[in-house]
């Protein structure tokens, strides 16, 4: 049986393939108050903001690329099960060919009721107010707002627990309860936090590299094959 490897993604993996971050120096909440975009608040009382914010990060991630990060960690399926746990919205996992990936933030590429979550679209274009789904409510976009529960949690649980390794990439450790599930490690597993920064607390156990995911993933993942 192979080895199960667990990784934990959040937007620094993605800031070498050109999706800005939320909370680095040049991160979107200083151009874009959290509170106007990315809370359930403001979907409900300006709707049209929170939808443009969301077609903008929509079009910024289809022209984005996979970069070394993501394509090394997709070629670890030659050698292992591997799960990915991401906060990211965009699909450069997917890409890359990773094919066990779980948003436990939701997905840029697709839309969602308002009414009845479990009514998702595949979507590549921008939503705009007017546009219903089929039990005639607003579409809005299929991602987690503050205030809304994060997606698949308990499978994500699951996951970590009975993993042999654990690699985590590019995330503050901010946002809960995402965050927390680093935590749920076993004590045994190998652990690894590859970040330029951390502003949470690094859980225990785990190795911290400070640096670029492009840079230093490939190299975990090359020496994890041999
Ligand atoms: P965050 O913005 O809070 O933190 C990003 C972290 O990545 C920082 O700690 C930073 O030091 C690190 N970092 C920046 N560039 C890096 C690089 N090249 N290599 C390695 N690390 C790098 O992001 P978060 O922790 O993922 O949490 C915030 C939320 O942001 C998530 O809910 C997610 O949905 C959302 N988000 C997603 C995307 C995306 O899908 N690509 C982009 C922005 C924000």
């Amino acid at each position: 049986m192979k080895k199960k490897i667990v990784v934990f993604t959040g937007a620094g993996i993605s800031a070498e393939s050109g999706i800005r971050t939320f909370r680095d120096n040049d991160g979107l909440w200083n151009e874009y108050p959290v509170a106007e975009v990315a809370t359930k608040f403001a979907l409900e009382h300006n709707t049209e903001i929170v939808l443009k914010f969301y077609n903008q990060r929509r079009l910024a991630a289809a022209k984005a690329q996979p970069n070394f990060a993501h394509i090394a960690l997709a070629e670890l399926e030659s050698t292992y099960e591997v799960i990915i746990l991401t906060q990211n919205v965009d699909d450069l996992h997917e890409r890359a060919g990773s094919s066990n990936v779980i948003h436990l933030h939701g997905q840029l590429n697709r839309a969602q009721s308002s009414i009845d979550s479990s009514i998702v679209y595949a979507w590549d274009k921008p939503i705009h107010i007017g546009q219903h789904c089929e039990l005639n409510s607003q579409l809005r976009p299929n991602i987690v707002l503050f205030g809304e529960p994060v997606l698949h949690l308990e499978e994500a649980r699951r996951h970590i627990k009975s993993a042999d390794k654990v690699l985590a990439i590019g995330s503050s450790l901010t946002v809960l309860p995402a965050a927390s599930l680093l935590k749920k490690a076993p004590y045994k597993a190998e652990k690894i936090l590859v970040s330029l920064d951390v502003k949470g607390k690094i859980p225990y156990g785990y190795k911290f590299l400070r640096g670029k995911a492009a840079n230093i993933v490939p190299a975990i993942c090359k020496n994890w094959i041999l």
